[in-house]
């Protein structure tokens, strides 16, 4: 075992782990990288430290200094236990939809987080990256990190994931797969290995699904770290700095169900308790893999650990209640989804008229739920909750100015599997008339009133099933 005599000197120098039940069956060897295996448990400590150390290095950071940085988290945590090693004060934007257990990790360390929740486009003055610029020019002596066009995001990679992966399958590697968030970590090893092996290696991107990277719709999803996000009123979708198009060969979208699935197989196949965006990895690795031959050596970055994602991807009550399948649980009552109704859409800023005019066309009734969300080019899933804008009906729509003039807010989020005597349902406090949005995979697929939660039984089953 090694022996280092500082937290920094500990960061990378990760195993990798031949995965064996889950790879059965496939000729090639397979070899995942567990990230996790760094100090603060994800592969950005890598990029923090690199990031750092470049920042001493040509005098944006001095002695005294204070580490800002926005963040879905893990690169928060590096920076976090970083800044306390050295001495630094540090303060991370972030937003309340991370794990709870990465907001705590980063507040462990003494680091100052600010909590923006504001669902706006990056430029707006309102959002993290404004607030953390504008936070930046008030402080002497901060530093933003910019991990998305940092060139010591993927230099770290270039300099360390890559050459570990090189030496330690003794240069027999052919394929890398990563997933792809800043673009740090693939561009990075990914040139490393590519330079190495005389353009041998083929490097994979893997991506949720809706991740523009790959073509989606820039939609929101459950996994964390991965893909490319674009808010619905964003007028550009700005790619990061960080990725390097020309090292990807080819690209791999995998969705939030299979990449739950991946990663709650792979700790009850291999042992290995791996986070949400590695099962985005491992379901492209082992679909690469098929093709493959016993000459073929993959190797598969896992960025962090299952542990962070306990109340979630491996929780049955999280499972049904967003309406994600793989957990155990088993209602006899009624479920949500047997008494709702499935959904209709306009989008907040389609012209009224021909809302409307659609509306009548596909014969919908006066009084039926029609959910408002924002627009999506080519929409490739249901839409996830935070494109639902709310609610509104054809009667509504009749007497308004325009389509968003006729909002009603949404109420709760309920799973299609959540029996109706659940509290979550029977917690719901219909006073207001609210509809709540019902979730099959995470995606708004279908509404549910008050009235039809207490539709007599006979009744019930004439009631439109969504699932
Ligand atoms: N997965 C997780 C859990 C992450 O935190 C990140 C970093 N955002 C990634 C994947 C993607 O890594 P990179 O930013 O290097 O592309």
């Amino acid at each position: 075992m090694a022996r280092y005599e500082s937290v920094l000197d500990w960061v990378g120098g990760t195993p990798l782990v031949r995965l064996t039940r889950a790879a059965e069956g496939l000729r090639p060897r397979v070899y995942v990288k567990p990230e996790w295996q760094n100090p603060g448990g994800s592969v950005k400590d890598r990029a923090a430290l690199s990031m750092l150390r470049r920042a001493e290095a040509d005098g944006s950071l001095r002695p005294g200094g204070t580490v800002v940085e926005v963040t879905s988290g893990n690169t928060g945590i590096g920076f976090a236990l970083i800044a306390a090693h050295l001495g630094y004060r540090s303060v991370i934007f972030t937003s309340s939809m991370i794990a709870q257990e990465k907001r705590s990790q980063i507040a462990a360390y003494g680091t100052e987080l600010r909590l923006v929740d504001t669902f706006v486009p990056k430029y707006h003055p309102d959002s993290l990256r404004s607030q953390a610029e504008r936070f930046v020019t008030e402080t002497p002596g901060a530093w933003l990190a910019s991990q998305y066009d940092n060139p010591g995001n993927a230099e770290a990679h270039y300099t360390s994931t890559g050459p570990e992966i090189w030496q330690d399958t003794d240069g027999r590697v052919t394929h890398f797969v990563a997933t792809v968030g800043t673009g740090g970590t693939i561009s990075g090893a990914g040139r490393y290995l590519k330079e190495v092996s005389d353009g041998r290696v083929r490097v994979i991107g893997a991506d949720p699904i809706t991740s523009s990277y790959v073509g989606g719709d820039g939609s929101q999803k459950y996994i964390e770290g991965a893909g490319h996000f674009v808010h619905p009123e964003a007028t550009v979708d700005e790619w990061p700095k960080a990725l390097d198009l020309e090292v990807i060969d080819d690209y791999v979208a995998v969705d939030d169900q299979r990449a739950i699935d991946a990663v709650r197989r792979l700790a009850r196949t291999d042992g290995i308790l791996a986070g949400g965006s590695s099962g985005v990895a491992i379901v492209a690795a082992l679909e690469t893999a098929t093709d493959l031959t016993e000459d073929d050596t993959v190797v598969v970055l896992l960025p962090d650990s299952g542990r962070t994602y306990l109340s979630t991807y491996f929780n049955d009550r999280w499972l049904v209640s967003t309406g994600f399948t793989g957990s155990a649980t088993d209602f006899d009552a009624p479920t949500v989804g047997e008494r709702a109704a499935a959904a209709r859409l306009v989008e907040r800023d389609e012209p009224l008229a021909a809302a409307v005019r659609r509306l009548a066309a596909e014969d919908v009734g006066d009084d039926v739920v029609v959910l408002v969300v924002h627009r999506r080019e080519h929409r490739v899933l249901a839409p996830h909750p935070s494109d639902v804008v709310g609610w509104t009906t054809p009667a509504r729509l009749r007497v308004a100015a325009t389509v968003a003039g006729s909002v009603q807010p949404a109420g709760p989020r309920l799973g299609t599997g959540i029996g109706l005597a659940d509290p979550a349902v029977t917690g719901w406090d219909p006073a207001d008339g609210e509809v709540a949005l019902v979730l099959d995979g995470g995606r708004v697929v279908a509404t549910l009133t008050w009235a039809a939660v207490n539709l007599e039984p006979a009744a019930a089953g004439a009631a439109e099933v969504a699932r």
